[in-house]
């Protein structure tokens, strides 16, 4: 009885195979294609490069809280801490990272920096094209990693600060 068992095993296998012949090839014409990821696809959930997050504010999501160096199992994170002062704010809490690195000469991509991190600052990317000869160029920093300052905060983000803080302007009162 195992014997007819294998067998329709395999013929199951096999059927898969064959109906996978028969179908269309799809192909996706990398670096040749179209847009600005020159043909390349992802899923939403890819796992590419990461990203340090900003708030809405265009402060600096991490706080400098060593959380997701700890979870790395490459022991790739590396993160110098420091203190935000009256001055100079760069994150929403009492530290930031004054240097944050990922060596993607280690990186396994495996996500467990993001799910350890309490504040959503590291989140993966879609970017991909990091293949170097120059392994120190695989050590990412944090300027690298930066997500851009919010639209809204324009380029002089410390006078629309001030803007953010103050809050929305008042509604014109009704018949003013
Ligand atoms: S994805 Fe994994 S290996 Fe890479 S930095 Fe995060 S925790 Fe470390
Ligand atoms: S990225 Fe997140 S977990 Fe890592 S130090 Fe910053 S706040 Fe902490």
């Amino acid at each position: 009885m195992s014997v007819i068992k294998n067998i329709g095993a395999i013929a199951k296998g096999m059927s898969i195979t064959f109906g996978e012949m028969l179908q269309p090839t799809t192909v996706e014409n990398y670096p040749d294609g179209p847009g600005p990821l020159k043909g390349a696809q992802f899923q939403e959930r890819f796992r590419g490069t990461h990203v340090l997050q900003r708030d809405e504010n265009g402060l600096e999501k991490c706080v400098a809280c060593f959380l997701c160096a700890a979870a790395c199992p490459s022991n790739c994170i590396y993160i110098e801490a420091a203190e935000n002062t009256a001055e100079q704010r760069i994150s929403g809490a009492e530290r930031y990272a004054k240097v944050y690195n990922i060596d993607y000469n280690r990186c396994i991509f495996c996500g467990y920096c993001v799910e350890a991190c309490p504040t959503d600052a590291i989140t993966h990317g879609h970017g991909f094209e990091s293949a170097t000869f120059n392994a120190s160029a695989l050590v990412y920093r944090k300027e690298q990693m930066l997500s851009p300052t919010p639209a809204h905060m324009g380029s002089n983000s410390v006078f629309n600060h001030a803007d953010v803080e103050a809050g929305a302007p008042a509604l014109p009162q009704a018949g003013s």
